[in-house]
């Protein structure tokens, strides 16, 4: 993480922050496709949910489409195959290779928490599954496995709370697309 060297929100005023600058260049899916660079990407993710920090002052977290989208609340987003409760925890928000700086073919930074908060973390690991591993080249097993290692016995990854973030994630991402991709 870059470090933070000063930053104000002035009323009326775009807020800013400067940090440290952190040498590498935005992964390329080539990037994230590296063994090595998933099993480290694993590992720093639960990292950075291990931080020490606490949690009392951060915004709540959720991608969770608005109700009536697609003229649901979506079927698919009913907690229909349980699964592990989610967890209170921090979340990086948008963490994929976009926010994942490599130099060297090693990940030398994460950057972008602008949209970090308090929820469950597996939806880090549901942004990471959809950009990198359906969408991309990532080996998804080294990822996860990398993460759930790097927790030790105090977890593993539940593929079935995993898949309910990934639903919830991407019906979030589709109600966005009319305004994004508007019909003509
Ligand atoms: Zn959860």
């Amino acid at each position: 993480m870059p470090e933070l060297l000063a930053g104000d929100s002035p009323p009326g005023a775009l807020s800013w922050v400067a940090s440290r600058r952190i040498a590498g260049e935005r992964a390329k899916p080539a990037d994230v496709a590296d063994p090595s660079v998933a099993d480290n990407l694993g590992l720093l993710l639960a990292r950075i949910h291990d931080a020490p920090a606490g949690l009392d002052g951060l915004r709540p977290f959720r991608r969770r489409p608005p109700k009536g989208t697609f003229g649901l609340p979506p079927a698919g987003l009913r907690d229909r195959d349980g699964g592990q409760e989610c967890e209170d925890g921090f979340v990086h928000g948008d963490f994929s290779a976009r926010n994942i700086l490599v130099s060297h073919g090693e990940i030398s930074g994460i950057v972008d928490f602008e949209r970090s908060g308090r929820g469950c973390p597996v939806h880090d690991l549901a942004s990471v599954y959809l950009h990198e591993v359906l969408l991309g080249e990532m080996d998804g097993s080294r990822f996860l496995t990398g993460y759930a290692a790097a927790c030790g016995a105090r977890e593993t990854v539940d593929d079935r709370h995993l898949r309910r973030h990934l639903r919830e994630y991407v019906c979030w991402v589709l109600s966005w697309a009319p305004a994004v991709w508007p019909c003509r």
